[in-house]
């Protein structure tokens, strides 16, 4: 027995954390994600929701149609971060290693720990007690062998449960005859691909693996072998400087075909990767733009290129991808930096540093005070998007007078919120984790509509704040009022 492994999922999370804080909640269908009046998707539903037959990912107008009587809600990320701390803390004394995959899930290494199998369900229900009576909300927890097993086992008993599977025989007789999906890494994509070829359940994966791995190459002898409950990956102690991907998008209220205004997005999607990258001391390797048409087709073009860490060089290559696409009405627009690698003795200083928007690290970025920085060229740009669109820069100084004049709730995980570092394990839209900046609180003020459409030449100004820009949600209502300003400009 090589490795026993926990994996604690909580149930629920974003809704169980609504309902703990307003027990008026409780019972009741929540939906946090976008709201239905917006473009988006499920986030998180309660159990009750779950009912009316809402998932997560689910179109949020879909979920509307089922349930029309259900309280919907914007996640508040700045909370949820919180909380997931706090369950991390109680975790981690029960682990030689944690790999945070969401901020509501996690493989625990307890080989050392626990010694033994039965060692390792004390520790389970330990750390549900512990869960439940500290943070006063419940999880699910699978208990195995492997990582695959164990993520296998916390769905088996969902909610509240509790489950292991010991060997690779027992994963094998528990999954045999389920699709083909319950496979880590068989997305709907190579779930279609299986079935398209009559390889429907893990018996029939079992039963044609030369022509799996025929057919799925490299991934097919990767999906054989955990149909047969061998998986070796171990715990990785999670550390955002080993993320994949420094990201941004995001998706329009209402679909966009002016490529003027989407380059202009661009810009400042790229100045957002260029703050976040900074924070985590991090140079990229190579610039992805990714576009998702009206037709919720997704491409993605991606290019290498060294240094890719400021503003200006991920808009040049990012722009000049967007001039190869086809161009169609756009959906989704996003942009993200990979081969990612800390910029020597940058990252000492970079930790806690707030650059000004605009500033390029010099192209030998490696010098002991990276604050000799060169140009203030992006700044320009800058400034010069936000007064095409009658966007009025303003200080800090704003908030004292400001209030937020009607602006609703906070981003959700579709809108500007997605993104974030992906954790090179989960690879998908990751944000979750390290997501440097979620929507917070403070940025409340930064974005405001003020002044009556009466006043003098063409109406409401729209106010930003530059240091806090690159916040979601500021971002994304900025974004959001560029695109409708364009509308109106045509
Ligand atoms: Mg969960």
């Amino acid at each position: 027995m090589d490795q026993i492994i926990i994996h604690v999922d909580m149930d629920a999370f974003y809704a169980s954390v609504e309902i703990r804080d307003d027990p008026a909640l409780a019972g009741k269908p929540l939906i946090i994600g976008s709201l239905p009046s917006e473009r988006g998707v499920v986030a998180t539903c309660s159990y009750e929701a779950r009912k009316y037959g809402i998932r997560s990912g689910m179109n949020i107008k879909e979920a509307y149609a089922l349930c029309p009587s259900g309280i919907y809600m914007h996640p508040d990320f700045e909370k949820y971060k919180a909380v997931s701390e706090q369950l991390h803390e109680i975790w981690n004394e029960y682990a030689s290693a944690a790999e945070y995959i969401a901020l509501d899930e996690a493989y625990l290494d307890v080989t050392e720990q626990a010694g033994t199998f039965d060692g390792a369900r004390r520790i389970a229900h330990e750390i549900k007690r512990r869960t439940l009576q500290e943070a006063g909300l419940s999880c699910s927890i699978g208990l195995a062998y492997s990582k695959t097993a164990a993520k296998t086992a916390s769905e088996e008993k969902k909610p509240g449960g509790y489950f292991e599977i010991r060997t690779p025989e027992e994963f094998v007789s528990l999954i045999i005859d389920r699709d083909v999906s319950v496979l880590y890494t068989v997305g709907k994509k190579t779930a279609e691909k299986l079935h398209s070829f009559g390889i429907r359940t893990v018996r029939h994966v079992r039963e044609n693996s030369e022509h799996v791995e025929r057919l799925l190459g490299k991934h097919g002898k990767w999906i054989t072998m955990l149909a047969s409950g061998i998986d070796d990956r171990k715990v990785e102690a999670y550390d955002p400087r080993e993320a994949k991907s420094i990201g941004r998008e995001i998706t329009f209220q209402e679909d966009v075909d002016d490529y003027a205004l989407l380059r202009d997005v661009l810009f400042l999607l790229s100045m957002s990767v260029e703050r976040r990258a900074r924070r985590a001391g991090l140079f990229g390797g190579g610039v992805t733009l990714k576009l998702t048409y009206s037709d919720m087709k997704s491409i993605t073009r991606s290019r290498l290129c060294s240094d890719c860490s400021s503003a200006m060089k991920i808009y040049g290559e990012a722009s000049d991808l967007l001039e190869k696409v086809e161009k169609l009405s756009v959906r989704l627009i996003g942009v993200s930096i990979y081969n990612l690698s800390s910029g020597g003795n940058v990252q000492l200083s970079l930790l806690d540093y707030d650059p000004d928007p605009g500033q390029n690290i010099d192209e030998n970025g490696s010098g002991a005070d990276n604050r000799e920085l060169t140009g203030s060229t992006a700044d320009e740009v800058l400034s010069g998007i936000l007064s095409r669109y009658g966007i009025e820069a303003v200080n800090k100084t704003v908030s004292e007078a400001g209030d937020s004049t009607g602006e609703n709730g906070r981003g959700n995980s579709e809108n500007g919120e997605n993104g974030g570092v992906n954790d090179k394990n989960s690879g998908s839209n990751g944000g979750s984790i390290a997501g440097g900046d979620s929507g917070t609180n403070d940025d409340e003020y930064t974005a405001t509509n003020t002044g009556d459409s009466s006043a003098g030449d063409g109406g409401p100004v729209f106010r930003v704040d530059p240091e806090r820009l690159f916040r979601g949600e500021t971002l994304y209502r900025t974004i959001e009022y560029m695109r409708k300003k364009a509308v109106e400009n045509r």
